[in-house]
């Protein structure tokens, strides 16, 4: 996730503050749908989950899936909201093929949670929400022949997404540059795998998600008139059609002109933003409570029991501020929770068995999953299952302490690092522990002066990268007697002697 600075940007935000509100969708992945029994399952065959409920069929009546409700709590509980024990749902009337109702059930003016906020570590902020709800998804139209309904030649209709289960998150309007709104919906969509409430694969539309832009002079007190973007469904596409639609106000505002309250949409293509309709307002869609539904009554204990307890990716941003890690090392850990995981039991267990509580060198261990066992991994060769956890550790504490052979650990890693391997009788068999024998140490590294006169010349002359050479020289005789550190000062000394 590494963004370009603008400096277009830097320039317009002297004059204007730039105001962004988002509001995001995410598909959540409960086993059926919200309002009906059919599986909530990415199918490739069209029209295979489907039933009389979420087809609008005459007679059918929606019944609310508690599981739905279920991470709903969880979701909104990491998210500090305040979850409401009392809401009910309603229905957002308008016509579109891909909703075979002509009606969306969602949540208007009682939704299930208000408030909350997420911290964004980077930008040093918080953002506020203003209410989340729940309300069900659309079918999917696959128009043919052009791009949207009027345009296309042909609309093919899959309801298999009809009906399941969506989560939709309304932020207050104040995030203040597209930087900003990217990390927001990165650290978003972490606790939405943190609460493992959804997949969050963006490709698959499963989170999506739209931005209110506006400018403000900086003197003025009242916003400006706001522009939407709609179906952003990538972190590149949020960034660039925000940094696009900036520039677009900024430039209609330098010249006199009105900017109009719209809807727009990003063209991939061309890279820009285009009008796709003057923007209605909540009237237009006459919301009336769903007489199909109960209000929904949850009690505070119900409420308290599936309120999420554990960490979550920001508790564990700020804890690794504390380990000295830096922004990017922070988010390589958070982007796998399972990678997560087995960071945060390793340094445990070094913790506990080597330092006595003082250890401090956690950028070793970031650094070895980086390099070394992010490579197993992608490479599939090692499955993070079958990772032993006391093995690393025993890894880390030898690199940490300089004790192991780095020279060939490479050709060992594998080995060491899976479950069932017996790594100090491994580490023995394979000479992979330094022990160092000072005495070999002096022999060998006075033969090698003996044999290169040319590289201690280059060295006498001021040529530094002499010294290096020597001590390789040394080290493939020395092998496991000692640290490359003890090598050099060895060598450094005697050449200052000579
Ligand atoms: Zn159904």
């Amino acid at each position: 996730m590494k963004i370009k600075e603008d400096n277009k940007l830097h320039e317009i935000q002297k004059e204007y503050d730039i105001i962004i509100g988002l509001e995001v969708h995410i598909e959540l992945s409960t086993e059926k749908k919200l309002f009906c029994n059919c599986k909530n399952e990415f199918t490739l065959e069209p029209n295979k989950n489907v039933c009389p409920v979420c087809l609008g069929l005459p007679g059918s009546l929606p019944v609310i899936n508690f599981q739905a409700i279920e991470y709903f709590i969880r979701f909104a509980s990491a998210l500090n909201c305040e979850i409401q024990n009392h809401s009910k749902f309603d229905r957002k009337n308008y016509f579109y093929p891909d909703m075979p109702k002509n009606y969306q059930i969602s949540q208007y003016d009682l939704p299930l949670a208000l408030k909350g906020y997420l911290f964004l570590p980077k930008a040093n902020k918080y953002v506020y929400l203003r209410r989340i709800h729940l309300e069900e998804d659309t079918g999917k139209s696959i128009h043919i022949g052009g791009d949207n309904l009027r345009e296309a030649h042909w609309t093919l209709l899959n309801y298999n997404r009809a009906g399941v289960p969506l989560i939709e998150i309304v932020t207050e309007p104040v995030i203040n540059s597209p930087e900003e709104a990217v990390e927001f919906l990165y650290l978003l969509r972490l606790t939405a795998l943190y609460t493992k409430i959804s997949d969050v694969k963006m490709e698959e539309g499963s989170l999506r998600c739209d931005a209110n832009i506006s400018l403000k002079p900086k003197d003025f007190q009242t916003l400006g008139t706001k522009v939407e973007i709609k179906n952003i469904n990538s972190f590149r596409f949020l960034y660039r059609a925000l940094v696009y639609e900036i520039e677009r106000q900024y430039n209609l505002l330098k010249q006199g002109k009105e900017i109009i309250q719209e809807t727009r949409g990003w063209d991939e293509k061309t890279q820009t933003t285009y009008s796709m309709r003057s923007k209605e307002e909540s009237h237009d869609y006459r919301y009336f409570p769903e007489p199909d539904l109960l209000p929904l009554n949850i009690s505070k204990d119900i409420i308290n029991n599936l309120s999420f307890k554990n960490q979550t990716p920001i508790d564990f941003y700020i804890s690794y501020l504390k380990h000295n890690l830096t922004h990017e090392e922070i988010l390589f850990l958070l982007d796998s929770q399972e990678l997560n995981d087995l960071y945060n039991q390793v340094v445990n267990l070094v913790q506990n068995y080597a330092f006595n509580n003082n250890f401090n060198s956690y950028k070793e261990v970031v650094k070895f999953f980086k390099t070394d066992l992010a490579y197993l991994l992608n490479e599939n060769l090692i499955n993070i299952a079958d990772l032993s956890i006391k093995n690393i550790a025993k890894i880390i504490i030898l690199l940490v302490n300089k004790e192991i052979n780095t020279v060939n650990l490479k050709d060992h890693l594998i080995n060491l690092v899976k479950k069932g391997t017996d790594i100090d009788n491994y580490l023995e068999n394979n000479n992979l522990i330094i022990r160092e024998d000072i005495n070999l140490v002096k022999e060998i590294v006075d033969k090698v002066i003996r044999d290169n006169p040319q590289a201690v010349k280059d060295y006498k002359e001021g040529k530094e990268k002499a010294i290096s050479f020597l001590i390789g020289q040394a080290m493939k005789e020395i092998k496991s007697k000692a640290k490359p550190e003890t090598v050099k000062n060895i060598i450094l000394n005697k050449l200052a002697n000579l």
